[in-house]
């Protein structure tokens, strides 16, 4: 496996291989990688790529001022050992410095579905993110990249960035992996407390019991989270396409959690 910390020592590594026929996934991430990260790999695997570029970024540009950047969980040696286990041909560790040089200026800015949801709550969030995806896609070139559902409005927004830029790749989105007790995987799982993860399981617990009922009311899933102790961000359900609010939880529908365990904040979404 190899292991890139120049960006342009990847992209010209990535040149190479897909001159020489190989068919690249890329896989971005933040690292302190788990199960749902793996399941990424797992699916690049499954799709046959020959390369499989794991990046390990914690973007600067995407977190807030008062958010976790600084305390986000690192762990470089245990994030190799297991994208090599997992199947991964190369890694990605880059620097803040060398992915944004001096002066950096020019950033991606998509205009619609980043707005709602975690981009109204997280100010310049899905900035970050494009902006970052972008230059992964422009260093690595994959045939396609790998998206978790965990994160699905940013799932959303990078297939938007990838048809309105005319990037030449396919976007493929896989499924939430999640915990025995429905808890959705996270790498900010670390920061709970025991006390904190049993509340939880609140957010998975009421999206799932919200599905079983084939809808009904958002009040019960806010309900739900308050009695657990969270401190609700939103509980939003949207048009699983468009991103748009809708007025019923209806089949088509993706609803969406943003709630805070403590000082944690965790998403979790269902389509139903
Ligand atoms: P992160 O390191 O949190 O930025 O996540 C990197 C990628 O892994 C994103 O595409 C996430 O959606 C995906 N991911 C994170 N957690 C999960 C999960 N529990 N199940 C599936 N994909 C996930």
């Amino acid at each position: 496996m190899k292991i890139f910390r120049d960006p342009a020592k990847l992209q010209k590594w990535c040149r190479a291989r897909r001159n020489a026929g190989s068919k690249i996934a890329l896989v971005p991430t933040m690292g302190y990688l788990h199960e749902g990260h793996l399941s990424l790999i797992a699916e690049a695997v499954r799709r046959k790529a020959d390369e499989i570029v794991v990046s390990v970024f914690v973007n600067p540009v995407q977190f807030g001022p008062n958010e976790d950047y600084a305390k986000y969980p690192r762990d470089e040696k245990a994030d190799l050992a297991k994208c090599r286990a997992a199947g991964a041909t190369a890694v990605f560790f880059p620097t803040p410095e060398n992915m944004y040089l001096q002066g950096h200026s020019v950033y991606v800015d998509e205009e619609s579905l980043s707005k709602g949801l975690c981009g109204a709550r997280r100010p310049g969030h899905f900035r970050g993110v494009c902006t970052v995806v972008a230059k992964l896609f422009n260093l690595a070139h994959p045939d396609f990249a790998v998206f978790g559902r965990k994160d699905y409005q940013q799932a959303q927004v990078i297939r938007r960035m990838v048809r309105d830029l005319n990037f030449d790749l396919k976007v493929v989105v896989a499924p939430i992996v999640r915990e025995k007790s429905g808890l959705a995987l996270s790498s900010r799982n670390t920061y709970l407390s025991p006390d904190e993860r049993e509340r939880a399981l609140s957010i998975s617990r009421t999206l799932r019991e919200l599905k079983a009922k084939g809808g009904g009311a958002l009040a019960a899933v806010r309900k739900g989270l308050e009695s657990a102790g969270l401190r609700v961000d939103y509980v939003e359900c949207v048009d699983a396409q468009s991103l748009q609010p809708l007025k019923a939880v209806r089949k088509g529908a993706c609803v969406l959690v943003a709630a805070y365990a403590g000082k944690t904040r965790l998403i979790d979404n269902i389509l139903i």
